[in-house]
């Protein structure tokens, strides 16, 4: 096999990464706003001679290098959205958007996009088969993939393979994590606590009961599915625990459930969320309670195919180390997950902090910052791992 130098070769674009990346995070842009940085990749990528089509998904942007060969077309999917947090750092690249911050990391996959750009286009005469670059919107929640993939962004060509990366703060400078399987959830998990006023059993008049009312609340929610949803969709409300009380004789101040729901798409998903949040707080509230609800997030699960994952653990072992590879699984999420039900790939974490505190902050912290240098890893291993596709 042909050893391809990725890892000098993204070395030497560290200084375009940096001003790239500290140029996204100066402009932070939320989901489906993403005009401007939707913008420079377009430019870019066309600068390139890639054939570019923007506007996908809204703001997405898709773009195609085929090889002088026929062969596999791989998907490479980075997403460039930011979060609305006010930023908390003092560096010299802190956003000028007032409550927007890159505090998950998209503007290091922009660059990383870009930089791997710029490495396969010098390569194009030698490569057999085709890169599709895929610039994902509004990955934080608001459904980017699904609408990249209704806009028809994982056809003509269909990619054979698809892989994505995130870098990672709780993974070293230096390491990555490679996991066959799960890799991050599909989470859709409720909790909803009913308060009320303790007292005796035997003086009920002087309480406000939580556990009538969580008992109404769980009778309640199973209408949703009969009543809300369309028949054609498949849809499951699920309560798993219902916790409350102590012993017999005491009414308890507050009743604790939990529970799931399960669809297929997040239209439904999110509606049937709104009622059961309209369900809890006015059944609790006929009995005097108080409902609060959260919820955790609503994706497919991050699901990485083995051969495609035992690619990138390859080519991950070969950039950093076979010592540095780790398994990882972890239970946020990633709407990833939806162009992973579609297309087998792998989605892997690339290590970015150093040791120093600045480096340590977890994603969508108002001070998350990464080592730039893991900007650099992650080009060289994606670039390796998509070589071993479209590459002799
Ligand atoms: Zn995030
Ligand atoms: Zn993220």
């Amino acid at each position: 096999m042909v050893i391809h130098d990725f890892k000098q070769e993204a070395t030497d674009l560290y200084n375009d990464l940096v001003r790239v990346r500290r140029d996204l995070h100066r402009h932070p842009e939320l989901g489906f706003q993403e005009t401007r940085t939707a913008g420079i990749v377009a430019e870019t990528l066309t600068g390139l001679g890639l054939e570019v089509q923007a506007g996908v998904g809204q703001t997405g942007v898709v773009a195609l290098l085929e090889g002088a060969r026929p062969g596999p077309t791989v998907l490479l999917r980075f997403d460039m959205d930011a979060l609305p947090i006010q930023e908390e750092s003092a560096h010299e690249y802190v956003s000028l958007n007032p409550g927007v911050m890159h505090a998950c990391g998209h503007d290091g996959h922009v660059a990383m996009g870009l930089g791997l750009a710029r490495i396969f286009a010098r390569r194009q005469a030698d490569m057999a088969g085709s890169l599709k670059f895929l610039f994902q919107p509004a990955e934080e929640g608001l459904g980017g993939a699904l609408a990249v993939m209704a806009d028809g962004a994982l056809e003509n060509p269909r990619p054979d393979v698809a892989l994505a990366m995130h870098l990672w703060s709780p993974v070293h400078l230096g390491q990555a994590r490679v996991v066959e399987g799960p890799a991050m959830a599909s989470s859709s998990v409720f909790t909803i606590t009913v308060e009320g006023k303790g007292g005796h059993g035997a003086a009920p008049h002087l309480a406000t009961d939580p556990i009538i009312a969580a008992a109404h609340v769980v009778v309640a929610l199973q209408s949703i599915v009969s009543r809300n949803t369309d028949p054609h969709s498949s849809v499951v409300v699920s309560i798993g625990e219902f916790s409350a009380g102590t012993t017999f004789n005491v009414i308890p101040e507050r009743a604790v459930l939990k529970g799931t729901v399960r669809s297929y798409d997040t239209a439904t998903h999110r509606m049937v969320y709104r009622r059961i949040l309209e369900m809890a707080t006015n059944v609790a509230a006929a009995f005097g309670c108080v409902a609060t609800m959260e919820t955790v997030a609503i994706v497919a699960s991050v699901n990485n195919a083995p051969e495609p994952t035992a690619v990138v653990r390859a080519a991950a072992e070969g950039v950093l180390g076979a010592e540095n590879i780790l398994e990882h699984r972890t239970m946020a999420a990633e709407d990833m997950g939806f162009i992973l039900q579609e297309i087998p790939g792998c989605y892997f974490f690339v290590g970015c902090s150093n040791g120093s505190p600045t480096t340590h902050h977890a994603h969508h912290h108002p001070q998350f910052d990464f080592d730039e240098r893991a900007m650099v890893n992650g080009v060289a291993i994606m670039a390796e791992a998509a070589a071993r596709y479209v590459m002799d």
